[in-house]
């Protein structure tokens, strides 16, 4: 058996590369173990192979409130390593970054790859022994300490201290299959239910595969609720921005947002949504520019009047749920149908059967209890040389850099508790 190290780190993500190297640099002798053939597989496709790696927002009394009550837990993180030390680590090390709409930091070459070229770059400077194909099946631990941790293959090593970065459930293709809760729960740690938080929506009306990859820009999609008391919906989120239609549902940046919340409100209840189509309008405002529209093509067909006011791919939908002629002339269109066609464009229905798993999930919710591990260092409470760092706590956030950026600062924390130097 191998002793020879200060921290063996488990997981070879955003948040274990940035611990190791963090400690290694510090003066700890470090092992990483990594169960794929190759570290940072997800980071390589986040922000779709862009990595938006962290969000501009730097005042920390905001950038905690992204994280829901549970982000004064991350103070102390943020204050060790905050957004300003994540540009500036990925610049110092050649990679420039660019800010974009809604303050999401990307890097200028848009390609997550040169982040984790810079990574690997920073383990190896520091001496981090790197050992990949290394699963670990058992962490072996007594009397509120780890002594060694078996791989796959039988070998076994042991260190001071250990360091589970193994991530949530989401996307297991890319290595994080919850692997790490098992251990976990099993040395005393309590596991908050981890759930597929970010993800895409499955829809009922069976037309929705024809606006396949349709993105919709610039619109308000509002959530309503119903169940056996309630029978008209009742309106529980909102969000206004891009989103996109998939195979069966949708997906896009308001939907990710807003998919913890309706995981929830499907467990009790029957949950649909409405796009509305014009937000900045209000009916009385949309039936007078439709009144304009309409003077101006009233001699078009029904079919070929509403380019102005919809993506082409959804107009013949549109038409169908309508129920109107699509070859009635404009001029012939009763007020009574206009009605119809207004509440359309502000109130467009479809109803909502699931969220989508862990397979698609960007991020997952839950995760280790806050409680248990101290925030100043993120040491565990319950087993004395365990640290806990990145997804695998409960803690999750919107889209926009928050999740990637809660990875980089308790990972570099944890690297903080090894100075020796
Ligand atoms: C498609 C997609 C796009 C995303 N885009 C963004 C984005 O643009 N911005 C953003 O902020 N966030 C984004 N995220 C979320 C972000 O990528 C994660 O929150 C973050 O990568 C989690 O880092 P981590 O280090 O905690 O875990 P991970 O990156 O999941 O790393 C855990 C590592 O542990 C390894 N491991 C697991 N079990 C074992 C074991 N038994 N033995 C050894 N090793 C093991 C895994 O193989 C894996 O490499 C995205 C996620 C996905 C899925």
């Amino acid at each position: 058996m191998n002793s020879e190290f200060d921290l063996i780190v488990i997981g070879g993500g955003s948040s274990g590369m940035m611990a190791a190297g963090r400690a290694a640099e510090n003066g700890a002798r470090v092992l990483l173990l990594e169960k794929n053939e190759n570290l940072g597989v997800k980071l390589l496709i986040t922000g779709k192979g862009r990595c938006n790696i962290t969000n501009n927002e730097l005042n920390k009394n905001n950038l905690v409130d992204f994280y829901g009550k549970k982000g004064r837990f991350l103070f102390s993180a943020f204050n060790n390593f905050d957004i300003k030390d994540v540009i500036n680590f990925f610049a110092k090390r050649g990679v420039a970054t660019k800010t974009e709409r809604g303050a999401r930091v990307f890097p200028v070459s848009d390609k997550s790859r040169d982040l984790l070229d810079v990574l690997i770059n920073y383990l190896r400077e520091n001496k981090v022994k790197i050992k990949t194909n290394a699963e670990v099946k058992v962490i072996k631990f007594n009397n509120s300490e780890i002594s060694s941790v078996v791989l796959k293959n039988g070998d076994e090593y042991s260190a001071k201290n250990y360091l589970v970065t193994t991530g949530g459930k989401s996307y297991p293709l890319s290595g994080s299959a919850g692997d790490g809760y098992k251990w976990l729960a099993k040395m005393g740690h309590i596991i908050i239910e981890p759930k597929p938080a970010l993800c895409s929506i499955i829809i009922k009306e069976p037309w929705i595969k024809e606006l396949e990859g349709l993105s919709l820009k610039n619109v308000q999609i509002n959530i309503f609720q119903t169940n056996s008391h309630v029978k008209t919906g009742k309106k529980v989120d909102s969000r206004f921005g891009e989103a996109l239609f998939t195979g069966n549902g949708m997906s896009g940046p308001i939907i990710l947002d807003m998919s913890k919340n309706i995981g929830e409100l499907l467990a009790s209840g029957q949950v649909y949504l409405e796009i509305d189509f014009k937000p900045k309008l209000d009916f009385k405002t949309l039936d007078k520019r439709l009144q304009k529209d309409f003077l101006e093509s009233k001699n078009k067909q029904f079919k070929n009047s509403l380019d102005q006011l919809l993506p082409k791919k959804i107009i013949p939908i549109f038409i169908k749920l309508s129920k109107i002629n699509s070859a009635k002339k404009i001029h012939a269109i009763t007020k009574e149908e206009r009605k119809i066609i207004l509440h359309l464009l502000k109130n467009f229905k479809l109803n909502i059967s699931q969220v989508s798993g862990f397979e698609r999930a960007i991020v997952t919710a839950g995760g280790v209890d806050l409680k248990e591990v101290d925030s100043k260092t993120m040491k565990s409470k319950i087993i004395n040389n365990l640290y806990l760092a990145g997804e695998i706590l409960d803690i999750d956030a919107p889209t926009g850099g928050y999740n990637l950026q809660s990875c980089w600062s308790t990972g570099f924390t944890v690297g903080e508790n090894f100075k020796t130097k």
